[in-house]
């Protein structure tokens, strides 16, 4: 084990992203290997945070066009610093709403119904809140969700196979929504493949980068996915609630929001407060109400951390650091009984591990009782995220070796095999 740590710290002084750590808010007691769930605070992000109250606290009304960010025009700025991480055009992409109300305004928008082609084609492995959007919009258009949407099975109840996709991807379906990164397992679908499959269909395709964003380049214009939403709270460290974003393709810029509100309107025409609306020309359009400005105000400093460290060098270090983890589980904890279910391949392997064991929650009980913070999801699953803005290769090696030291003393179960309220 000790030449882990030699490795490790090998590892570490060969990184060219470490001075970011200093940047975080990171407890020198803690392994924080949950910034899948919910990214840590920079004090970049913090010093923005405040710079907003204070224009709030110096400007009253006028903050909207006055002051170091004037309001009005925050989502707009956000979206553009956000483009250049998924590959898109600065007009392509807003700062606004969540996950799951984004997913909303597009399906609002993109899922028109037409004859035949009728259905949504989404998979078994997603997330509950997607799942819940898409059903909760074909009722709106009173169709069946039992009959027209279609969830593309996994074999092993843990990865998704693209064959098993394209299989799926029949004359009937009219959009098709996907995870970039499966929650769970964190397998990386391919999804300028997926994209070129759907198109030669007719059929549009979306996907929800929120377990991708921040963590891995995404080329969307290049591979021409038709749109993506996203949260960022999780590796964009916004913070809890922090708001969300939206691709559109430019190609489908004249497309009426399926939800509209004064807020998607063409700037210069928004407060002549007419009630007939002229929506942005850009992504703008799929706004709804005013922004929550304090929700977006930590992006501003978070998402300069990323352009200063690239998100290629982001990415090229994650594979490094799960690669690590990979490697020290299989030598340190041979005949434990966990099952590495995340893509071994670099092309499949996003930013997460994830583990299963029977007493899975019990174990992450453990790890946190040891300072450890994994993310347990039910029924038997251990997540972990070694990110690399500010994790280590040795925080790597800490929480293997602490992980062993449970598994050999079976001190988890001294711990009820229950989950808490939240995860
Ligand atoms: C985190 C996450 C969500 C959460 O949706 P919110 O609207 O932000 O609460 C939804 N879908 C996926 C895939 C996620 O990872």
């Amino acid at each position: 084990m000790s030449t882990g740590r030699s490795v490790a710290k090998k590892l570490d002084s060969q990184d060219e992203l470490r001075h970011f750590r200093d940047e975080f808010y990171v407890s020198s007691e803690q392994i924080y290997l949950d910034g899948n769930s919910l990214g840590l605070l920079s004090k970049r992000a913090e010093k923005s945070l405040y710079t907003l109250l204070d224009s709030w606290k110096n400007y009253g009304i006028d903050g909207w066009t006055a002051g170091a960010y004037p309001w009005f025009y925050l989502s707009e700025q956000l979206g553009a610093l956000t483009a250049s991480l998924i590959g898109a055009k600065p007009e392509e992409v807003i700062t606004t709403g969540s996950t799951t109300t984004n997913l909303h305004q597009l399906l609002a928008t993109f899922f028109k119904p037409k004859d035949k082609r009728n259905k949504i084609l989404a998979d078994e492995l997603n997330f509950p809140s997607d799942i819940y959007a898409i059903k909760s919009q074909l009722s709106l258009k009173n169709l069946n969700p039992d009959e027209h949407l279609i969830q593309v099975k996994s074999r092993d109840g843990n990865l998704l196979q693209e064959e098993d996709i394209i299989a799926a991807m029949t004359e009937d379906i009219a959009v098709i929504i996907l995870p970039s990164v499966l929650y769970r397992s964190g397998q990386l679908l391919d999804m300028q493949y997926l994209t070129e499959e759907a198109h030669q269909r007719n059929i549009l395709i979306g996907f929800d980068l929120c377990h991708s964003i921040g963590a891995i380049p995404h080329h969307l214009s290049e591979a021409g996915v038709d749109f993506a939403f996203w949260c960022t709270y999780k590796h964009l460290n916004g913070g809890p609630g922090s708001v969300g974003g939206i691709y559109v393709n430019e190609r489908h810029s004249s497309a009426e929001p399926g939800l509209a509100g004064w807020f998607g309107s063409a700037k210069e025409k928004q407060f002549d407060m007419e009630h007939t609306f002229t929506p942005a020309a850009d992504a703008g359009a799929y706004q709804i109400g005013t922004p929550h400005v304090l929700s977006i105000a930590p992006l501003l400093g978070s998402l300069e951390i990323f352009q200063e460290a690239k998100i290629d060098k982001i990415r090229e270090k994650s594979l490094q650091l799960t690669a690590f983890f990979i490697e020290l589980l299989d030598s340190e904890l041979p005949d434990a009984t966990f099952t590495n279910r995340s893509p071994v391949s670099k092309e499949k392997r996003g930013p997460h591990i994830y583990l299963e064991h029977p007493e899975a929650a019990s174990i992450c009980k453990a790890l946190k009782a040891r300072n450890v913070i994994p993310d347990f999801r039910t029924p038997n699953g251990i997540r972990l995220a070694p990110v690399a803005l500010y994790n280590t290769f040795e925080d790597v090696y800490e929480a293997v070796r602490i992980l062993s030291e449970i598994m050999k003393s079976k001190e988890y179960k001294n711990f009820k095999n229950e989950r808490g309220v939240i995860a």
